[in-house]
């Protein structure tokens, strides 16, 4: 019975390589994934049989790892990232499925996962994902655009934070802009925006700058783009979406009256939290 290894690697630096997806490399032959992120864990994987392919060359490289393994090798297929998002474990299923393959049968399948660039960006820039957000990629080879603006729209009006993946590459250019304006038709042009190119790797770069100017700095394949939303703030330069703990406590930890710990926020008829209520005599 042969192993497949689907593994997320995380943003690069291997300080944020799971010890899981570390024993996952360890234990395989062969090392399946794009040239880039070989690069990022050439050090772990000297020795072994490695298959790298470009960008495009997906289907072929999910093809090669499941082939391997159901002929009974230990397989690992990396993704930056976590390999389920944007990465190659949906692709993996597809070619399994093409295959026949059932549950039982050779491969063996491990999922391990890893930090997105979601997390890591966010890391870098303080907390931009503390209440509800969402992410979106923009890259429109495979995804139709009517699609991405559909839910461009979708999330800038419902007031997520928004992550772009994809945002930009040397050819896709007018992608992120037409994002630009979507959302600045929901949110103002002060909303905070952060810029993060590969995080945790060499070339590390953070722009913190906001909606009304955000494209005048570079974006490119390696940059995730963090949209604030109309709670975000900035404060000592970081980046921060607060939960709504002061809309129900006071800084000394005691619910504001009207309110109560564990309860749903109890709000007014304007839909605002309530502060204080009428108590009746008794
Ligand atoms: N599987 C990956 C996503 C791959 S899609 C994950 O879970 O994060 C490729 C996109 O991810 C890039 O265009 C960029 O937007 C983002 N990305 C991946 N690694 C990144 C990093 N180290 N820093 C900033 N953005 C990154």
């Amino acid at each position: 019975m042969g192993t497949l290894s689907i593994v997320g690697i995380g943003p690069g630096a291997s300080q944020h390589l799971t010890p899981a997806a570390l024993a996952a490399i360890g234990e395989a032959e062969l090392i399946v994934g794009y040239t880039t992120y070989i690069k990022l864990v050439i050090d772990l994987i000297r020795g072994k049989e490695i298959v790298k392919t470009g960008m495009t060359e997906e289907i072929g490289r999910a093809r090669a790892a499941v082939e391997r393994a159901r002929a009974g090798g230990n397989v690992a297929i990396i993704s930056s990232g976590d390999a389920g998002v944007y990465g190659m474990c949906g692709l993996v299923f597809q070619v399994l499925e093409e295959l026949g393959w059932k549950r039982g049968d050779s491969p063996t399948l491990r999922i391990v996962p890893g930090m997105t660039a979601l997390n890591s960006c966010a890391s870098l820039v303080g907390a931009p994902l503390g209440h509800d957000f969402c992410s979106i990629s923009l890259s429109d080879l495979l995804t139709p655009w009517p699609v991405i603006a559909k839910r461009l729209e979708a999330a800038a009006s419902s007031d997520f934070v928004i992550g772009l993946y994809n945002p930009a590459s040397g050819r896709r250019t007018r992608q992120i802009v037409e994002a630009h304006d979507i959302i600045a038709r929901h949110r103002p042009g002060t909303t905070p925006v952060a810029l993060v190119k590969s995080a945790y790797r060499k070339l590390q770069d953070v722009v913190q700058t906001d909606l009304d100017h955000f494209l005048e700095y570079e974006i490119g394949m390696l940059t995730t783009v963090l949209v604030g939303s109309s709670q975000t703030f900035m404060y000592e330069g970081y980046m921060v979406t607060p939960r709504g703990y002061t809309n129900k406590y006071t800084w000394d930890g005691e619910a504001h009256s009207g309110q109560k710990p564990g309860r749903s926020l109890m709000l007014d008829d304007e839909g605002a939290p309530v502060r204080a209520v009428d108590v009746e005599a008794p």
